[in-house]
């Protein structure tokens, strides 16, 4: 079992989940944030700068916040009710509430406060667009504002207007430039997310290109004889080869063009891909031939699953090569009891040799080459 004392520090505090693990990082630091401002305001009343009740009351708001915000992100609560820009919203206009309360009861000290404006761009940065920022920058100017004019009206002593205008001055240019740096770094850290995204799609696509057959989809020869490498040396059950090759296949590129063949190729990788299992593996071998590697399989198991697909290409005329077209084709069915690679290359020789008797017989069935004894 899992203690806590086993748990990272950092897994406990923050949780596992990567794309909450900064959000829930912000309102840590917000929390304690408020602890180091609680201790200063402790610090003012004690010296006679703010009252004292006030700062008590203060503290209580701040706290209580920032911990409800901090759970409420821990627990995945908050990212379950709201998105992360309405919660970095309701954040900023709980920490404007805090800075405004905290400029009305500083007094002489209040002009700290001011200085804590910066932080609100900034912390809004990382899940907010530069829009939002720029509309939570001017609310917490509006909110500062309508303090220091409450304040210069009503205790005109304590709060010279001028010392105010000075104060409102000072927040306007701190709240300018904290959102100007904070649209910018965001604007950076959302093009190297694009950029990241773009890398990994390209990655992604580079990986199916030398992966898969472009026209129909289906693993390439490459990727194939890696898989088969694999195949081999996995000690297992019996596994089974077939290898199928597309019956008078020519006649339909010279009768219908080309681009008849394509689409030919491509109805019967889309049925033979819909008829075998998953762990299966089918691959474009040659122009009109593929292997199928069928792991865990009889041979009686594997000629029913080639039946099963010669019935349902005979369901499935394709009339763009013609009203009673169907797709047929021969395959060589052969079984696999080693584990080697040598063993596996034999198998999916005895089932080419086994696809050519098909042909010779007649074409349009499935044919097992025994082990030699
Ligand atoms: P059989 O029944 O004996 O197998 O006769 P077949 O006509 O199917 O066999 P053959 O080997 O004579 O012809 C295969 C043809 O497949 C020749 C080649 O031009 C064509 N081919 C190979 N790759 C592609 C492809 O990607 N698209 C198209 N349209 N044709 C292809
Ligand atoms: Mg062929
Ligand atoms: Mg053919």
């Amino acid at each position: 079992m899992l203690t806590s004392a086993s748990v990272p520090l950092g897994d406990l505090l923050l949780g596992r989940d990567p794309q909450r693990r900064l959000q829930t990082l912000l309102t840590l630091v917000g929390w304690a944030t408020c602890i180091v401002m609680s201790l200063a305001h402790h610090a003012a009343a004690t010296l006679g700068l703010a009252d004292e009740a006030h700062t008590m009351r203060l503290a209580v708001f701040s706290l209580i916040g920032a911990t409800l915000f901090y759970l409420l992100m821990r627990s995945g609560v908050g990212p379950r009710l709201a998105s992360d820009a309405v919660l970095s919203m309701l954040q900023g206009a709980w920490a404007v509430a805090a800075i405004s309360w905290a400029y009305a009861v500083s007094g002489p000290a209040r002009g700290a406060a001011v200085l804590l404006l910066v932080l609100m761009p900034l912390f809004g940065m990382f899940t907010l667009t530069p829009r939002q920022t720029r509309l939570m920058t001017a609310c917490s100017f509006l909110s500062i504002a309508l303090v220091m004019a409450w304040k210069a009206s009503a205790e005109p002593d304590r709060y010279d207007p001028r010392v105010e205008l000075m104060h409102l001055l000072f927040a306007a240019i701190v709240l300018a430039v904290s959102s100007v740096l904070a649209t910018l770094i965001g604007r950076l850290k959302r093009r190297s997310q694009q950029e990241r995204a773009e890398l990994a799609a390209a990655l992604e696509r580079i990986q199916r290109l030398a992966t898969q057959d472009d026209l129909t989809g289906l693993t390439n020869r490459r990727a194939a004889g890696e898989r088969l490498r694999r195949a081999a040396r996995e000690p297992g059950a019996p596994l089974c080869v077939a290898m199928i090759d597309l019956d008078r296949f020519k006649q339909v590129n010279d009768s219908r063009g080309h681009a008849a063949g394509d689409e030919v190729l491509r109805h019967f990788a889309q049925l033979a891909r819909q008829t075998v299992r998953a762990e299966d593996m089918l691959a474009r071998w040659g122009g009109e031939e593929f292997l199928l590697l069928m792991p865990a399989t009889t041979p009686e198991q594997a000629l029913a699953v080639l039946a099963r697909l010669r019935e349902r290409l005979r369901a499935a005329p394709l009339t763009v090569v013609g009203p009673d077209y169907t797709v047929s084709f021969s395959a060589g069915v052969a079984s696999c009891g080693g584990a080697g690679e040598a063993d596996l290359d034999a198998a999916i020789a005895r089932a080419d040799e086994a696809m050519y008797r098909a042909k010779r017989e007649g074409r349009d069935r499935a044919l097992l080459q025994p082990v030699p004894a």
